[in-house]
């Protein structure tokens, strides 16, 4: 459903230009917000259109491109820390590599951009905050996910650390905990594991049969729940990390 529920609301979502980001970007801006929508990659953002929408390169493992993002955006209502990255990986076959890069794109970045954009925030008495984690955190394990699991757990505590500090000052911040979500990258996910598990449609049964409700999400019911964590239909809500899983954790 439609409305007007972010009407005179600026929205800053990094990683717009695919999977849940974009479709947060073009809820937000349906719901009346102004969207700038941010991604490292310039082609796919400029596919990117929606009245009160405007796209800007953003490399989430640029500091300095953060900084100066959050400048050039001016007043920022709500700040959507989407980008992340998902490694197959065990305790065992993981690289230090593999969490260096993982700990700045999914937990660094997210201090880099609130560190930016907190400041405005705190002046105006005004914010919401919403971090991209996932079910698979603090909240369950899952097979071949050992460092992915640990960054997405970190983000939770971010999350709540944010919300403790500035709910008296107008400022909440949550996180948004998905199960399995049909995007491009899990396209990509099922592609790596086809091999092993015998095909594609073998490898893509697997990610369907962990959701209890026997079906993977679309990126716009995780939209959805941006939307209501980005309004103030929820402006009693901070600290939660609220899983969105088809019944995956029950
Ligand atoms: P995706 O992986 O399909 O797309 C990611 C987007 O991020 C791309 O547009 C890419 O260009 C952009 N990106 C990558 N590196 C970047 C960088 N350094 N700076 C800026 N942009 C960058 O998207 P998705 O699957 O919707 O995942 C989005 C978020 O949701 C991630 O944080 C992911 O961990 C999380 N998540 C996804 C699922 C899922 O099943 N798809 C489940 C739970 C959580």
């Amino acid at each position: 459903m439609v409305g007007q529920r972010l009407a005179g609301k600026r929205c800053f979502v990094t990683a717009a230009a695919q999977g849940i980001g974009r479709a947060a970007a073009l809820a937000f801006a349906a719901e009346g917000a102004e969207v700038i929508a941010t991604d490292r990659d310039a082609a796919k953002l400029a596919e990117l259109n929606a009245p009160g929408l405007t796209t800007a390169v953003l490399d989430m493992l640029d500091a300095s491109a953060i900084e100066a993002a959050a400048k050039q955006a001016g007043v920022i209502d709500v700040l959507f820390n989407c980008a992340g990255f998902v490694h197959q990986n065990t305790i065992l076959t993981a690289t230090e590599a593999e969490w260096d890069f993982a700990f700045d794109l999914n937990v660094r970045s997210m201090w880099r951009m609130l560190r930016a954009v907190l400041p405005g925030m705190i002046e105006r008495k005004r914010g919401a905050i919403v971090n991209m984690s996932s079910a698979c955190s603090s909240i369950k394990g899952a097979p071949n996910r050992f460092i992915y699991g640990t960054t997405k757990a970190a983000v939770i505590g971010l999350t709540k650390s944010v919300a403790t500090e500035y709910v008296r000052e107008g400022i909440r911040c949550n996180a948004i905990c998905p199960g399995t979500v049909d995007t491009p990258s899990l396209g990509e996910r099922i592609a790596a594991n086809a091999t092993q598990a015998g095909g594609l449609d073998a490898a893509r049964s697997a990610f369907v049969a962990r959701q209890a409700m026997g079906r993977l999400a679309t990126a716009e019911e995780i939209a959805a729940l941006a939307v209501y964590l980005a309004s103030d239909e929820s402006g009693f809500v901070t600290g939660q990390a609220i899983v969105i899983d088809g019944g995956w954790t029950l």
